[in-house]
């Protein structure tokens, strides 16, 4: 069993997302627990408030690193257990990150996602908490929920037991630096239009050679970056 704890002022986000689908199953197969944990219920203030002015000024608000650090201290473990950052200035998260954190996870058994607001996080939260920080793309969110939530499905689908049949994960995107070739299913014809012949041919080895010259296709007009030296 995993555990993910989510540092966020939205719970609310985090909770529906695992309320649906294949990770409502990973959680329900027990593969999976998630935690919530809502900063505010770390505050000093009367009010609730875990934000403040930037010192230096400038526009928008800062969360304030007391709250976030009671919050991680909350957590079991959270000595040894890998605290992710999700922040724009972190690292590219793709495939290869995803695949480390996969194996970093088996041995670690839980992370803490933090998820940032406003303009972000104290400093010193980072310097002296913080394990790893990503970013999901060039481009700013409101929040670091999505980020953590995106990562955490990307990670999970690489950990056995959750996807149905774990052979999609060796034909996916990405896999062997190619996108996934063009996939059909029933009916044959859909407006005059219908389902390679290879496809319906049954002939196996036929049908994996066709797949692959399709997938290198693909990838070369529209991901050409991915292809190496591939035939
Ligand atoms: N002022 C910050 C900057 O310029 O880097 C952006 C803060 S953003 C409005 C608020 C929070 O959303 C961040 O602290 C982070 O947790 C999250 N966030 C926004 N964009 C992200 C991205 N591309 N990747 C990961 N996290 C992101």
């Amino acid at each position: 069993m995993y555990n993910f704890y989510y540092l966020t002022l939205f719970p609310a986000i985090i909770n529906d997302y695992f309320s649906e689908s294949i990770m409502k199953r990973s959680v329900e197969n027990d593969i999976l627990q998630i935690h919530t944990v809502d900063i505010r219920d770390f505050s000093n203030n009367k009010h609730n408030r875990v934000d403040d002015y930037p010192y230096g000024g400038g526009a928008g608000m800062i969360m304030q690193a007391p709250p976030i650090i009671k919050a991680i201290k909350s957590i079991e473990n959270h000595q040894i257990t890998p605290i992710i950052f999700l922040t724009p200035s972190g690292i590219p998260f793709n495939v290869e990150e995803c695949k480390k954190l996969a194996l970093k996870l088996k041995q670690s058994k839980q992370f803490i996602f933090l998820c940032g607001h406003y303009e972000g996080i104290d400093q010193r939260v980072i310097d002296r908490y913080v394990t790893d920080e990503y970013s999901i793309g060039d481009y700013v969110l409101t929040g670091g929920e999505l980020p953590a939530l995106v990562m955490s499905d990307s990670i999970m689908r690489q950990i056995g037991g959750v996807l149905g049949n774990s052979d999609s994960l060796k034909e996916e995107s990405f896999e062997n630096d190619l996108l996934e070739y063009p996939q059909y299913t029933r009916p044959n014809i859909v407006e005059q239009m219908s389902v390679p012949e290879v496809l319906l041919s049954g002939n196996h080895a036929k049908i994996k050679e066709w797949r692959k010259k399709k997938a290198v296709e693909l990838t070369k007009i529209k991901r050409p970056d991915l292809i190496k030296i591939k035939k």
